[in-house]
């Protein structure tokens, strides 16, 4: 799995699972975040973002389920309708 660097604005140093789109930038939307600053040899971290919502959500157009998968889901969405190749916001749903 390729993991992508960010860095944040008060310096901390993570690798990311996901990029933030059409970029080299680690996204925090990922399912697996390693944090890689301070002393590598006694604060790496590995963070794993399995949360899911508890409920079903459906697709406002089409009524299909709405996927919550990290990995088709657009950066900063909620869910996605794989049927309609669209992505909604929590409200929209
Ligand atoms: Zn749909």
């Amino acid at each position: 799995m390729r993991l992508y660097y960010h860095k944040t604005d008060g310096g901390a140093e993570y690798l990311c699972s996901n990029n933030v789109k059409r970029t080299d930038e680690g996204s925090f939307n990922s399912r697996y975040i390693v944090r890689i600053d301070g002393n590598i040899k006694e604060d790496a971290e590995l963070f794993v973002n399995e949360e899911k919502p508890k409920k079903e959500y459906f697709c406002p157009k089409c009524h299909n389920k709405l996927t919550f998968d990290k990995d088709k889901v657009s950066e900063e969405y909620f869910g996605a309708c794989l049927r309609c190749d669209e992505d909604f916001y929590k409200f929209e749903v």
